[in-house]
């Protein structure tokens, strides 16, 4: 059994405040005399889920092609904020401590319950510290996953998390539709497309649910 965690790349899909939304048009239709419907995609690479690429941060870092396969397909915790954790409240290593026990897995998704698969632009959304963010890649976090349209803040500017996160060799995912999926582990098969030179690429996410043994 799967749960498709994907917001769509659709036009629907509300995109970041000021950038490209998603658009399919069409090269040329068979209404028109062509032999088939030939579409062109035109949208931010950072519509519905995605994968950011490092150089979505840093202008001399990794872009698209560079997202490692491995990391994105394998044992996933989910974890869920309380009801009562505030937009406004940090993700620090004590919240991570308590949802994650004394183990760090090597890939966590987070659920803030602030995200575009609700069909708005949230206003706010809780974040990693910047210090919870080098404690997950020190304890050996190669993948963090949120619901939220990104793993920093939305009003910041320095992004201290992408740039712990990568600076760490880890790597994220965003925009992930959490809203019905039970917390625990689970298999996540989430591959970037295999887009050269962006800075992000679109991904279909699947959750699978382990078989304990
Ligand atoms: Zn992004």
């Amino acid at each position: 059994m799967f749960f498709d965690i994907s917001v769509p790349f659709a036009a629907a899909t509300p995109p970041w405040p000021d950038d490209v939304g998603f658009s399919c048009g069409w090269t040329c239709r068979r209404e028109e005399g062509s032999s088939v419907n030939l579409g062109v995609l035109h949208s931010s690479a950072h519509v519905g889920t995605h994968a950011d690429a490092p150089l979505h941060v840093h202008s001399s870092w990794p872009a698209s092609e560079s997202l490692p396969a491995s990391v994105f397909v394998g044992e996933v915790q989910l974890i869920a904020l309380p009801a009562d954790h505030d937009a406004a409240s940090d993700i620090t290593v004590e919240v991570l401590q308590r949802l994650l026990g004394a183990h760090v897995p090597t890939r966590v998704i987070v659920r803030t319950g602030c995200s575009v698969a609700s069909g708005t632009f949230p206003a706010n959304w809780p974040a990693l510290t910047a210090d919870a963010a080098t404690w997950l890649v020190q304890h050996g976090l190669t993948l963090w996953g949120v619901d939220a349209p990104s793993v920093d803040r939305r009003t910041s500017t320095a992004l201290p998390v992408h740039n712990a996160i990568f600076g760490g060799g880890a790597f994220v995912l965003e925009n992930l539709a959490l809203e019905v999926v039970p917390i625990g582990r689970y298999e996540l098969l989430a591959q970037p497309l295999a887009v050269h030179g962006a800075d992000a690429a679109p991904v279909r996410a699947l959750l699978r649910a382990i078989r304990e043994k």
